[in-house]
């Protein structure tokens, strides 16, 4: 298992969960489908994380990455749920790209102490805009 030291700095600035699954998963040659086939996880859940739209993992999905991807799981821990929009702010009913309702999809999930959490994600089916509110 590789030590924060030792992983490349393009992969130690990047700050989102997407943007860190994808540069690990450079690192090591995979290809998404490689990466589900060695995780046992479905590619679509792998490709929502890597296209932003799962900002968060439960423990057990944050293991199963970070052995595959040969990593300590706090290094994905770290970049978790960092690019929320803070709701109090935004319509979110409405995507202000493409001017249509949002989707809402309610997710149930682990927070940092393994208690279990709600998550309720509103989603554009036209364009990769998310909000998520807890
Ligand atoms: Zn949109």
């Amino acid at each position: 298992m590789k030590s924060k030291n030792s992983l490349p700095e393009s992969i130690l600035v990047t700050s989102t969960l997407a943007q860190r699954i994808q540069g690990l998963r450079s690192l090591n040659n995979f290809t998404v489908l490689d990466l589900a086939k060695l995780t046992k996880i479905p590619i679509k859940q792998i490709e929502d994380i890597e296209s932003g739209l799962d900002t968060w993992l439960s423990s057990v999905l944050r293991q199963k990455l970070a052995n595959a991807l040969k990593v300590e799981p706090n290094l994905l821990l770290e970049v978790e749920f960092k690019d929320y929009v803070d709701i109090k702010f935004v319509d979110y009913k409405i995507c202000p790209n493409c001017k249509i309702d949002l989707q809402l999809k309610t997710y149930e999930g682990f927070d940092f102490n393994n208690d279990v959490v709600q998550l309720q994600k509103f989603y554009c089916s036209k364009c990769p805009y998310v909000i998520t509110k807890d």
